[in-house]
């Protein structure tokens, strides 16, 4: 892997699709095992989560019944705006007595994921966990930390495998991560 620019920015390799797929294989192992017989429902936060989604699904041998929402809070800054600007597929779903697994790209603060979390857990599902592919600790406001989570990351700005900067980059094969002035 090389580094690369998008829209301007540059960005070094961090994480192979290799180490990223021979993660999920184990990941969709631990659902297989954790959602045997349950009949869970599976919600990929859109964008980001679509790839990881995607990929994930493949490995498994339970049925997930799939509902995709949307919620954005990032813009295309890349701070956290800890704001959820728009959403959409929340009211169409019937998760009452269900076991429910949210799944995200990346949990940054942990806002994004917690506001979810609270609109599920209002409609009384039997269950609610959430599998995240990253998660940066040191950036982590809750206090309740994902139940799956596919790489811990350090709190650096990342993209491809989904991930985007300003809508650019998510087809990305790997995870690169944003070069610092020092590293030049
Ligand atoms: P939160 O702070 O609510 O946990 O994360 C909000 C959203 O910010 C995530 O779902 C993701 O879309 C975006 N985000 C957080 N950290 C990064 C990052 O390093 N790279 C990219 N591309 N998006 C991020
Ligand atoms: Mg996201």
């Amino acid at each position: 892997m090389k580094s690369i620019n998008v829209q301007g920015k540059e960005f070094e390799p961090y994480i192979t699709s290799k180490e990223i797929h021979s993660r999920l294989k184990t990941m969709a192992g631990l659902l297989n095992h954790d959602y045997k017989d349950l009949d869970p429902i599976f919600l990929p936060v859109l964008n980001g989560a679509f790839i990881f989604t995607a990929d994930l699904v493949r490995y498994l041998d339970v049925q997930p019944m799939l509902q995709f929402v949307r919620l954005s809070t990032y813009g295309d800054e890349m701070k956290s705006s800890k704001t959820v600007q728009s959403s959409f597929g929340l009211n169409q779903l019937k998760l009452k007595g269900r076991h429910v697994l949210i799944l995200e790209d990346i949990i940054d603060t942990g806002f994004t994921s917690r506001f979810l979390m609270e609109y599920v857990n209002r409609q009384q599902p039997a269950s609610v966990r959430i599998a995240t592919l990253l998660f940066k600790p040191d950036a982590f406001e809750g206090d309740r930390a994902p139940d799956y989570v596919g790489f811990h990351i350090s709190n650096e700005f990342v993209v491809g495998y989904g991930l985007d900067y300003a809508q650019y980059g998510r087809e990305l094969p790997g995870i690169y991560r944003l070069r610092s002035m020092a590293t030049k």
